[in-house]
């Protein structure tokens, strides 16, 4: 049976495919190489290059690919700056992608998916830690195309005997262990990866957008988890819609929040340099805070985070070190 990986040339996609593979599944990927890398993928992986929202092509894949058990969604355009530029081209590549993915479940009789949503759907939480109770009012295209793609999900769950988990992640961080695959963005947005950079001169300095947040030293503070321990939840939600588990929906975080300087520091500890940095302005639609709480996934999923915040970036300086310039 083959556990077939949309987007699995991607950051959080390469990783699950090379951690399926080590656990003995076989796998088979899905990419439009539009933000992902050919050489994240082992080139012993059955490769699908092509766009889930074309339909000939998924009917191809999926006529092709016979024994699917179950899917893992990782194909999304999912920077919330852009998507305030373009949310047009956000809802028609997450939500139009959902679609046809969709169709192709009942048509071909694929019974189980698990999806990467995200933590921008809560938006400004009004509470923290953020549990699955939380009222979802996203504040950007992108938190709004991962949120209606969760309610299709519902629907298309409810009117079929397909079952699905969405995984809502806080702060994806981290790499493979061996460093062999990791983060490889075209243009860097996030605080881990843009601070390595400045570890490996490639750039001058990082700037922390804004120090008058309401948090205890006065930056944003944010719920970093490791990749391997997010893939594993991903193995275990699918084990557990196979075994007959009703479709849900799990926070996933350390539920231990780090602020912009503690990542900084730590990341000073890690790799021994100095990583110069300045305060600037906020960033617009940043919230103070955003801490999960996985109770639920460790009650439902038996789910427990392994990692801790000096460990994801021992791992991600592991990739930067020994890839400086990416794939
Ligand atoms: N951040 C920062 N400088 C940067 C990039 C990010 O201070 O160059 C801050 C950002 O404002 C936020 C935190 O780091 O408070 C995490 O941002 P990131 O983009 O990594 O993830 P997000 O929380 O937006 O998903």
């Amino acid at each position: 049976m083959t556990v077939l990986v949309l987007g699995g040339a991607g950051y959080v996609g390469s990783h699950a495919v090379d951690m399926l593979i080590k656990k003995g599944y076989d796998v088979a990927v899905v990419d439009n190489l539009v933000t992902g890398h050919r050489e994240a993928v082992p080139s012993t992986v059955r490769f699908y290059e092509g766009d889930v929202r074309d339909r000939a092509f998924m009917e191809k894949v999926f006529t092709i690919e016979k024994n699917i058990e179950g899917l893992m969604h990782f194909c999304a355009y999912s920077l919330v700056g852009e998507s305030m530029q373009r949310p047009a081209m956000y809802f028609d590549n997450n939500v139009g992608g959902c679609i046809t993915i969709l169709e192709m479940m009942e048509q071909f009789n694929v019974k189980h998916i698990v999806f990467s949503s995200t933590a921008a759907t809560f938006g400004v939480p009004e509470e923290s830690p953020i549990s699955e109770k939380t009222p979802q009012n996203p504040i950007n295209p992108y938190g709004e195309s991962k949120l209606i793609m969760e309610k299709m999900m519902k629907w298309q769950s409810e009117a079929t005997d397909m079952t699905y988990v969405a995984l809502r992640y806080f702060n994806v961080a981290g790499a493979a262990g061996d460093g062999h695959i990791g983060e490889a963005h075209k243009n860097e947005t996030h605080l881990i990866p843009i601070i390595l950079q400045v570890a490996l001169g490639k750039r001058d300095q990082i700037t922390i957008y804004g120090d008058d947040y309401k948090t205890e030293d006065g930056t944003c503070v944010r719920d970093y988890i490791d990749m391997e321990d997010l893939i594993n939840a991903h193995i275990k939600a699918l084990e557990y819609l196979k075994a007959g588990g009703m479709s849900d929906q799990f926070n996933l975080g350390s539920s231990h929040g780090y602020s912009n300087l503690e990542v900084l520091e730590t990341a000073r500890k890690v790799t021994g340099k100095e990583i110069p940095s300045q305060m600037g302005e906020r960033r617009p639609g940043d919230p103070d805070s955003l801490v999960a709480d996985s109770t639920k996934a460790g009650e439902i999923l038996d789910w427990h985070v392994a990692h801790d915040l000096e460990h994801i970036i021992e791992n991600a300086w592991k990739w930067h070190s020994s890839h400086p310039d990416g794939y």
